[in-house]
């Protein structure tokens, strides 16, 4: 069926409002009122694609020589489809990785040297998938596309991909954005819940990331803009996602569709920043530290499970901290490069300590977060409250859709996940609560008696 056949018959809703216009280059950012530009030539989200790959695929100019390229997961779900409809216009060469393939370097490699003969790639899949493809072609300079499978997390947009170096740590690397992303959600409300249910909790995140990027801004005098936030509630998506959370569960094409225009308002908020403050602060840092470190502890869940747990307790955090009517006294940082290197190993222990050190706080340094804390804290207070949501609100949303709202429910051992509070702010050199509350002394006692 052809796309336009296939919209007369079951379209109920228009999925692309905002976003069309938005990549059109017509939506204004309120805050400056001049256009935001975004990498993308096409965004479509659609109730079904069937049988619109190459109308789809054709106006990108990615060349006549394509890898579609898949998991033994998604190419049962759309590769093999999305392979043969682009066969009629283009030379394809079909790849199948693995259904555990992890983006790290070696990967990369793999699907640089796999991909080689081609112009082109088209990642058929989710996470993984599409960060291997993403930087694999950014590093030879070759275009992509993406067609999402699951709405398991914020990144099919993003101009930067999550991959795992040689030496075990994982960051956040500059690559480029697909040309194009493609959902069909029917495909995508087929896949199983527990992958949405990610989705939901990478998404759970706006609250604490924009209380903690906020916060950030008054207290550090970091850049912050709004309008990341706006876009989420221009359309009332945020709400609406909320409110059909329970249908991921029994595999709701409206859910996920709302779900997915959260998720691409995301990716927008990312590509109009240049970083990702607006959707990754202190909870990232969380998940970041449990696929780095947790070791044989690590229970398989995936980076959304992982941020949606984090994003409830970061959440927690933020309640009792900002219920305190005095403001938090800050002591100079305790950081010091031996612990560092017996937490995390000589390499990444010290590479981690140079990034951590830029953050942490001297004598004057802790003396001037005093004094900006002291001028500021009833106002911060009232300032960060319309950003917030109730933590038990947060975890009643996730759990509506399936997903993990505790460290038990990962299967993640106590101990560890209080390592991972505790010790998420050596990640990277990015302020966060974590880092307030560690330095005011009172991160173990919240720890300590925080329910997981
Ligand atoms: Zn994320």
């Amino acid at each position: 069926m052809s796309i336009a056949a296939a919209k007369k018959a079951d379209v109920k809703k228009d999925w692309n409002t905002l976003i069309r216009d938005v990549v059109k280059g017509d939506w204004r950012d309120p805050e400056t009122d001049k256009p935001i530009n975004v990498p993308f030539e096409a965004i479509r989200i659609e109730e079904t694609l069937e049988g619109g790959a190459a109308d789809l695929v054709a106006p990108l100019n990615l060349g006549r020589k394509i890898a579609v390229v898949s998991d033994s997961n998604t190419v049962e779900a759309m590769g093999r489809r999305v392979a043969k409809e682009l066969r009629g216009w283009a030379t394809v060469e079909e790849i199948v990785f693995p259904s555990d393939t992890h983006c790290d370097e070696a990967t990369v490699a793999v699907m640089q040297e796999r991909t080689r003969h081609c112009e082109a790639c088209v990642a058929v899949g989710s996470g993984s998938i599409t960060d291997t493809v993403r930087y694999a072609t950014f590093k030879d300079g070759r275009k992509f596309a993406s067609f999402a499978t699951a709405a398991s997390m914020n990144g099919y947009g993003a101009g930067t991909a999550s991959v795992t170096l040689s030496n075990g740590y994982k960051t956040s690397l500059p690559a480029h954005a697909p040309r194009g992303v493609f959902i069909d959600l029917s495909v995508n409300a087929a896949a199983p819940t527990w992958l949405p249910a990610a989705g939901l909790g990478d998404s759970l995140c706006r609250p604490t990331a924009q209380v903690e990027w906020w916060a950030a801004h008054r207290l550090n005098g970091t850049r912050y803009t709004r309008t990341p936030f706006d876009l989420f509630h221009e359309e009332k998506d945020e709400a609406e996602m909320v409110r059909t959370a329970p249908d991921l569960a029994r595999h709701s094409v409206e859910a996920n569709g709302y779900l997915y225009r959260v998720l691409v308002e995301a990716a927008f908020g990312n590509n109009l920043i240049g970083s990702s403050h607006s959707g990754s602060m202190g909870e990232h840092q969380v998940s970041h530290w449990i696929d780095m470190f947790a070791g044989k502890n690590h229970p398989g869940t995936i980076h959304g499970q992982q941020v949606g747990v984090a994003s409830i307790a970061l959440a927690r955090l933020h309640k009792f901290l900002l219920g305190l009517d005095k403001w938090p006294r800050i002591r100079p940082t305790k950081i010091a490069e031996a612990d560092f290197v017996s937490r995390y190993g000589e390499n990444i222990g010290r590479m981690m300590y140079g990034e951590a050190k830029k953050k942490a706080l001297d004598e004057a340094g802790a003396e001037a977060m005093n004094r900006k804390l002291s001028e500021v804290w009833p106002q911060l207070r009232e300032e960060l409250k319309p950003m917030m949501i109730e933590p038990d609100e947060m975890a009643r949303i996730l759990k509506s859709a399936g997903g993990p709202t505790t460290a038990t429910e990962l299967g993640l051992p106590l101990p560890v996940w209080r390592d991972a509070m505790k010790y998420a702010r050596d990640v990277r050199n990015r302020w966060s609560f974590l880092d307030l509350a560690d330095d005011a002394g009172l991160l173990d006692e919240f720890l300590s008696n925080d329910p997981q």
